[in-house]
């Protein structure tokens, strides 16, 4: 696979060390703001590829495809819940969910805001929007770079750390939120742990970098975004100890497709980042 030499997006400096390797990739640790990042990293062209069908190439390949997840959707119904305790009472309210997987937060917001909603699902992976189809969801693919439309919400989770420049792509994509309308944007806070605290398998190249609240924040303020609100949620790489969780790893463990985690008690749990925030400008 081809590859490339890039600085860190955050503040283009070129100073790094390495922080850990995977699957034939280095992750580094931009010495300036403490980005942790893929270098060299896959080519754009392959980025692209990769996120349509699933497939990363790497020393094995990995398959990130999955499937639909019911314990997703209460999940995103408790976090929506705790972000807006009263739920927006628009009438026509819009939302564009960018990245929708198998459509398990658009079935979340549609539960959440009721049939007043207009909402509409991303997805660039062919057999994640075949999954939702199946479950009566609608989910679309279509270059947000030419879409015309902007929304009174658009989510973004568990895309930014796939995304080869974040800085870019919310430059770009900030027109979909419309001014005073609102970004959800979910990623880990985990730039700032010692190697020996992160969670593993990082899912090289599947992932491209690991960010921290200073960073995301940053990257938002620059961007023309105000940040109103940030919860931390206990990261899914750390099941909870339970009988029947202890059952789904043990699972997992003959399983080839899955990686079991035993790390029941890990030092930082909550590294699932979820921040709310509005557009200024
Ligand atoms: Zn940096």
């Amino acid at each position: 696979m081809k590859t490339r030499q890039v600085s860190c997006y955050n503040c283009h400096s070129d100073r790094s060390r390495l922080y850990d390797t995977e699957n034939g990739f280095n992750l580094v640790k931009c010495l300036d703001c403490g980005l942790l990042y893929v270098n060299p990293r896959p080519l754009d062209q392959e980025i692209d590829q990769a996120s349509q069908t699933g497939e990363h190439r790497g020393d094995t390949r990995l398959n990130t495809t999955g499937s639909f997840s019911e314990p997703s959707v209460d999940k995103y119904l408790t976090i929506l819940r705790a972000f807006y305790p009263v739920p927006p009472d628009k009438s026509d309210l819009s939302w564009l969910d960018i990245g929708a997987g198998h459509g398990e937060f658009l079935q979340a917001i549609q539960q959440f805001l009721g049939p007043g909603l207009s909402a509409t699902g991303l997805e660039p992976n062919a057999n994640k929007r075949a999954s939702a189809a199946r479950r009566g969801l609608e989910i679309d693919y279509f270059d947000l770079d030419e879409h015309e439309k902007s929304y009174d919400f658009v989510s973004l989770l568990n895309v930014f750390s796939h995304l080869p420049d974040p800085v870019d792509a919310l430059t770009r994509w900030k027109r979909l939120v419309k001014v005073g309308g609102e970004l959800l944007l979910e990623t880990g806070d985990s730039a700032g742990l010692e190697r020996h605290d992160h969670h593993r398998p990082y899912y090289l190249p599947d992932h491209l970098s690991f960010a921290s609240e200073e960073i995301v924040v940053g990257i938002l303020e620059r961007v023309g975004f105000r940040v109103l609100d940030i919860r931390k949620y206990r990261s899914p790489a750390y099941p909870v100890l339970t009988p029947l969780n202890l059952f789904r790893q043990l699972v997992k463990l003959v399983r080839p497709d899955r990686q079991a985690s035993f790390r029941f008690f890990p030092k930082h749990a909550n590294t699932d980042m979820w921040i709310r925030a509005q557009r200024i400008a």
